[in-house]
């Protein structure tokens, strides 16, 4: 079965076309300024070649009609016609507590996904809209909803709900939902895959350390808590948010700066974290960079990252009453032995040490763990197109099946 992976952004797609024989990715590529001025195409086809198509998308729908063209164009194509899709895959941010699992897309699943936008005003309608584009211009085809919510749906109540008057949950849904789950389940996954281990009987602590990050505790194969909450600005300090802080410190700010609701989101956003500390950027390559100049508000502001992470890692060993996996993975998770020895000095105590050799390694299933330690550390690449590509194929042959 072939499934085509959506992933619509405000302005951007990103899409793969995997072959689920193999799990080969036969395309990939990403539409960029969708609705904007000069609206481009990358795409790549493996074991052929890559291209850029300036091409005007004034919209998602033309996007990915272009992006079908070129699936199954004469010389560029990986496949012969749209009959070769078998199913599409969508990412979808929000799914609430309406969706513990992916599901197969339906008129109610999406008024369901509908009725989740004032969660997230800002992802879950370009996914709605991605869908509905795909629907009209692949109408036969299966389509299926994977929920970066679902796979914490697991959390238990003590752990979602947040210390305000409950009613406020009841009324407005304000409880914690955790993103990113996509990711932390194809890894927590991947570990079992690749150590032959239970993942059912070991306690886990997944790190996505991205632009965007977030760590869960994962007991039992389940997610038991996870640091970002009813939106992705709560946990750690990120590429340009801010993570936890005073809740105080919101109020104090608008009073004192004279800002407006949307002022002081964009401050907690996208002018926070890393970028904030430093002042240098969001990028961590960057403040390696700066770091490696000298630059001690560059410094200060891995330090606190770090510091944040370590603090987690700790946390969510105590919530699950020990610990037997760390896992590292995304951007920085991948790409930086320093972001991860630093992350695990002084966590000795709990029975994790990085093996500095072992550590010197990028973007490769590797256990960067000493010899014998009682925690195994790992480095494994996330890969949540797969993910969602396996859940669609799971959930569509079961339709062919009833
Ligand atoms: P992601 O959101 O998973 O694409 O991760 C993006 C983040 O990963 C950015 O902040 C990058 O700076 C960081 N990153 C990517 N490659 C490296 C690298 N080689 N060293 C340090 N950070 C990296």
């Amino acid at each position: 079965m072939n499934v085509l992976v959506i992933n619509c952004g405000s302005s951007s797609l990103k899409y793969q076309l995997l072959n689920m024989q193999d799990e080969s990715v036969l395309a990939i590529g990403l539409a960029e300024r969708i609705g904007i001025e000069g609206s481009q195409l990358k795409h790549e086809t493996l074991g052929k070649q890559k291209i850029v198509l300036q091409k005007p998308m004034p919209n998602h729908k033309e996007a990915i009609k272009i992006v079908l063209e070129v699936l199954t164009d004469k010389e560029l194509g990986v496949i012969a016609s749209l009959d070769e899709i078998q199913a599409v895959g969508h990412r979808v941010v929000h799914g609430g507590e309406k969706f513990a699992s992916s599901v197969l897309i339906t008129e109610e699943v999406i008024e369901a996904m509908e009725e989740c936008i004032e969660l997230a005003p800002l992802h879950n309608p370009p996914n709605i809209i991605g869908i509905r584009a795909c629907q009209e211009l692949m109408p036969n085809v299966p389509m299926v909803g994977v929920f970066d919510t679902a796979f914490h749906q697991t959390m238990p109540e003590y752990s979602y709900i947040y210390p305000l008057p409950y009613e406020l949950y009841k009324e407005l849904g304000i409880r914690k939902y955790g993103f990113h789950g996509t990711s932390h389940k194809y890894v927590s996954q991947r570990l079992g895959e690749i150590t032959g281990q239970d993942i059912k009987k070991m306690k886990i602590v997944s790190c996505h350390l991205g632009n965007g990050a977030s760590l869960a505790a994962i007991q039992n194969g389940q997610s038991m808590d996870t640091s970002m909450g009813l939106t992705p600005l709560e946990g750690l300090a990120m590429g340009t948010r801010s993570g936890n802080l005073d809740p105080a410190i919101i109020t104090f700010l608008m009073e004192k700066k004279n800002l407006s609701i949307d002022e002081v989101n964009n401050l907690m956003n996208k002018e926070s974290g890393v970028l904030g500390i430093s002042g240098v950027s969001s990028d961590f390559r960057d403040i390696e960079d700066a770091v490696k100049q000298g630059n001690k508000r560059a410094q200060l502001a891995l330090d606190k990252y770090y510091f944040i992470v370590r603090k987690y890692i700790g946390s969510y060993a105590a919530a699950m009453g020990g610990l037997d996996a760390v896992i590292f993975t995304a951007g920085l998770g991948e790409n930086s032995p320093d972001a991860r020895a630093t992350i695990c000095e002084g966590l000795e105590f709990l029975g994790i040490e990085i093996d500095p050799v072992k550590n010197n390694v990028r973007g490769k299933e590797t256990l960067i763990s000493k010899e014998g330690t009682k925690v195994q550390v790992y480095l494994i690449p996330t890969n949540e197109e797969l993910m969602i590509a396996r859940d669609t194929e799971i959930i569509v042959k079961d339709l062919t099946k009833a």
